[in-house]
């Protein structure tokens, strides 16, 4: 696998440091509010690449944090009149039943910011003592970059961009700020009135962890000072990623991450998605409008990470019809094989296939992610199978390489009918069992009616040769 690091800005291949297990870290979500599809778009891509290297036998260790405490949750959860434990756990929840529905593993440690106070502390007084912080008159302590030769070789931000910042920053805030440079970061804000009772206690008094701490304490804690990965979307480039190896460096030694991998913005419509203009999507609202999580999984898939990928309604219908060409040719592969099962990705996973239909779509994802290019060439692949023409042992294989490839993807072609009928309410489900019941009776007005009714709560119900499904109408 070769993938693009915007530290050395090149292709690189990624190989566990330790010769065996691939050891990364994704920054995770600020629980305060549901995820939005742009933010799935850069969990879903880290996703595919754990996915991809342990479908090829590479073994992973993924950890990806909860930010539990900022100004957003702390505002957000005293507007509501919730603690902020009770607030973040919930958003937690929420986080992770979108995660499960878009197909995404869980990460082998999730750790919470709330859960590793004493670990920040603890690295803001090596850093103290090293020269590279110091508290300002408040109680908030700030990292001098000045104390960090290499700060910026990340986003190649020149010191002379940081000399522009502090010009005009310093301007719009000055009062705000009492530290040396503007440009220094805060690794421990003093506590304010409007922290309500999120504060903890520390050396330099009463308040919380800055943002960007976090994460550097624990990297420390769960992958040390030498890793494989660290991850992001783009906007986390700076300072946020800046910052942490700033943080990691001077406090830990070490060299941090071997490779960074972001993933560039979703776009919505042309544009920056935003709650005014409308087009701030959550997995629940296209669900609300009879689309599926595994659609929008092929849809943030289906252009390549490292470029804006612009999200229109239209390229989900678009992903369900590509699904459907998917598990069509997965069913008369598995019928010709005799295969009863679906294999599960434990099963796959460090399967060798010889004769793989699908290697071209391998080299495709080997070479920076190309999910698009990987599609491409499934396609072409599948156009070239013919189920019946193949033998039953040809078509297991087919069969196996397929279920390979498309659990590297994480789609699962066979669990959308179930996903949806799972999820209709109880009142659709007993007006579809009346409505079986009225047919088996041969009250076909009755069934109509039934029907009707199903329909007028956005669902549609299908028969089938053994009973009955119900799926969500799509608009
Ligand atoms: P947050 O919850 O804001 O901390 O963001 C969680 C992750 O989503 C981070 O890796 C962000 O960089 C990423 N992200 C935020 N907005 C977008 C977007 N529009 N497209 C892709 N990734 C995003
Ligand atoms: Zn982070």
């Amino acid at each position: 696998m070769r993938l693009y690091d915007t530290m050395n800005r090149r292709l690189r291949s990624l190989i566990p440091i330790d010769g065996t297990t691939f050891r990364f870290y994704c920054c995770g979500p600020t629980v305060y509010g549901p995820a939005h599809i742009g933010n799935f778009r850069t969990f879903v891509l880290q996703d595919t690449l754990r996915r991809a290297l342990e479908m090829q036998g590479v073994k992973t260790f993924h950890v990806r944090n909860i930010t539990d405490v900022d100004d957003k949750t702390i505002r957000e959860s005293q507007r509501v009149g919730q603690t902020l434990e009770y607030f973040t756990g919930r958003w937690t929840r929420r986080f992770h039943r979108d995660c499960e529905a878009l197909g995404c593993l869980p990460p082998h440690v999730e750790p919470t910011a709330t859960g590793h106070i004493p670990q920040q502390i603890a690295m803001i007084e090596t850093l103290e003592k090293e020269g590279h912080a110091y508290a300002g008159a408040d109680g908030s302590v700030y990292f001098r970059i000045a104390s960090f030769a290499e700060y910026g070789r990340l986003s190649r931000l020149e010191s002379r961009d940081l000399e522009l910042g502090r010009s005009s920053a310093a301007r719009a805030d000055a009062d705000e700020y009492d530290k040396d440079h503007v440009a220094d970061f805060v690794l421990w804000k003093a506590r304010r009135e409007e922290d309500g009772p999120n504060f903890w206690n520390s050396p330099w008094g009463e308040g919380r962890p800055g943002w960007h701490l976090e994460c550097s304490a624990m990297i420390r804690e769960y992958l040390g000072t030498d890793f494989d990965m660290h991850s992001g979307g783009v906007d986390l480039v700076f300072p946020h990623h800046e910052n942490e190896i700033a943080q990691s460096r001077c406090a830990c030694g070490g060299q941090f991450a071997a490779h960074w991998f972001h993933i560039t913005h979703l776009m919505v419509d042309g544009g920056k998605m935003s709650k005014s203009l409308g087009n701030l999507y959550t997995l629940e609202d296209l669900e609300a409008r009879g689309h599926t999580a595994a659609e929008l999984r092929y849809v943030l898939l289906a252009g390549h990470y490292r470029r804006p990928l612009n999200f229109m309604l239209d390229s989900l219908r678009d992903a369900r019809a590509a699904l459907a060409r998917i598990g069509r040719a997965a069913g008369a592969l598995r019928e010709r094989a005799g295969m009863e099962t679906v294999p599960g990705f434990d099963e796959l996973a460090g399967r060798e296939v010889e004769h793989d239909p699908f290697a071209e779509c391998w080299l495709a994802l080997n070479e920076d992610l190309n999910t698009p290019e990987t599609f491409g060439r499934l396609f072409t692949a599948l156009r070239g199978i013919r189920a019946a023409d193949l033998s039953k042992e040809e078509a297991s294989v087919a069969a196996v390489a397929l279920y390979r490839l498309l659990a590297a993807l994480g789609l699962d072609p066979d669990s959308r009918r179930a996903e949806v009928e799972d999820e209709a309410p109880e009142a659709v489900r007993l007006l579809a069992a009346k409505r079986w019941e009225a047919k088996q009776a041969k009250d076909w007005a009755a069934a109509d009616t039934l029907r009707d009714e199903i329909a007028a709560l956005g669902w549609v119900v299908k028969d089938r040769r053994d009973g009955f499904a119900v799926e969500r109408k799509v608009e």
